[in-house]
């Protein structure tokens, strides 16, 4: 997702915000340390989506009152966006200085792919790779905006809980987030799988003139220490700090295994369940879930994230394969996220689509 070194970082606060609800079970402030320290380190998905709620710092705040020369500040205002109304795509740019790029960018996100409009990789350009160390995901439950009903499914490493303390031992104040996945841009460096998310009622992107009804995204973020040889704390090159792998998923008359799996808790008293705690925590087949990177082509443009704020420098790689769901499954997903959450197309501005054909097609499954 960009020179990410551009991403407005979000305020602690929101993240406090929305993770309200998942700290609710957590009974010790102890506890709810080290919890949130853990899910703050596998916020990557959630800032990324940045949370729905943002304190506008730059906006002005009309309810801000002085005394004397000194500004009395009040409580921030709550920025609140979503995908219907005054609040949706089209008014993102406008609500806030800090999300303008949604407005002025010209490296925005989602954008219509095709074979034909992409260049084919070079020789020297090598393929991104992709590896699996753990297939135990945690699927859990945020409730990011409350105000306009859209909240987002997510699934994401699972965490373990923090050691109990014995005696006088100090607290464990952090729970270190696994590595259940690896991305490697070849001479960038690599990157961790911090969750994924869905988008529904019709795909973001666009692949050869086929939108598809839902997309996936999964979320990786530059880690230094995954990469001995890294000297740096950043990509090498023009590198981005995050990327995001897309996944189109088309109507079908079944549901990708995978994705019925994710679904499952959504249906009847499951939810509640899903609801009320921080997350239910199902086991999911990793190397079922990513795509394989060897069988699809790959395409890869640098864009921006697709939700406010808008920041650029997002690396992101569409996959050619795609999975499947059914209308019903796709319904069930959208009434529980509070409706839809897709961004229209952005223009792409002659950006340049690069292509990275598939090297074991032979081997190709079909997905649906
Ligand atoms: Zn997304």
């Amino acid at each position: 997702m960009l020179n990410f070194v551009s991403l407005a970082p979000l305020p602690r606060t929101s993240h406090r915000d929305t993770l309200t609800c998942t700290l609710r079970n957590h009974e010790t402030n102890q506890t709810r340390r080290a919890f949130l320290a853990g899910v703050l380190r596998l916020s990557g998905a959630a800032t990324l989506m940045s949370a729905n709620t943002l304190r506008a710092s730059a906006a002005p705040d009309p309810s801000a009152t002085t005394a004397g020369s000194t500004t009395v500040p009040t409580k921030p205002r709550k920025l609140s966006w979503g995908y219907v109304d005054d609040i949706g795509p089209d008014s993102w740019g406008r609500m806030s200085e800090e999300w303008a790029i949604c407005d002025t960018g010209k490296r925005q996100s989602p954008i219509e792919l095709s074979y034909k409009s992409s260049r084919l990789a070079g020789m020297s350009e090598a393929r991104p790779e992709l590896s699996v160390l753990s297939k135990r995901f945690t699927l859990r439950h945020k409730e990011a905006m409350p105000a306009a009903k859209n909240k987002w499914l997510l699934i994401e490493p699972y965490v373990p809980p923090p050691p109990a303390v014995i005696g006088d031992a100090p607290p464990v104040d952090t729970v270190k987030p696994p590595t259940v996945a690896v991305l490697t841009l070849p001479g960038v460096g690599k990157y961790r799988l911090k969750g994924a998310h869905f988008h529904t009622n019709g795909s973001e992107h666009v692949l050869n003139g086929k939108q598809g009804l839902m997309e996936v995204h999964f979320v990786f973020a530059f880690d230094k220490a995954l990469d001995p040889t890294s000297v740096q704390d950043t990509p090498r090159g023009a590198g981005s700090s995050h990327c995001v792998v897309g996944v189109l998923i088309n109507e079908g008359e079944n549901t990708t295994p995978w994705i019925g799996d994710v679904l499952s808790p959504l249906r009847s008293s499951a939810s509640d369940e899903l609801d009320s705690s921080n997350g239910k925590y199902i086991e999911l087949d990793l190397e079922q879930i990513l795509p394989n990177f060897n069988n699809s082509n790959l395409y890869t443009y640098d864009g921006s994230l697709t939700t406010p704020p808008g920041s650029e420098g997002i690396h992101w790689m569409v996959m050619n394969q795609r999975a499947s769901v059914t209308r019903e499954d796709c319904e069930l997903l959208q009434n529980y996220q509070g409706g839809p959450n897709t961004r229209p197309l952005q223009d792409p501005n002659g950006r340049e689509v690069v292509q990275f054909p598939a090297v074991l097609a032979e081997k190709t499954a079909p997905t649906n």
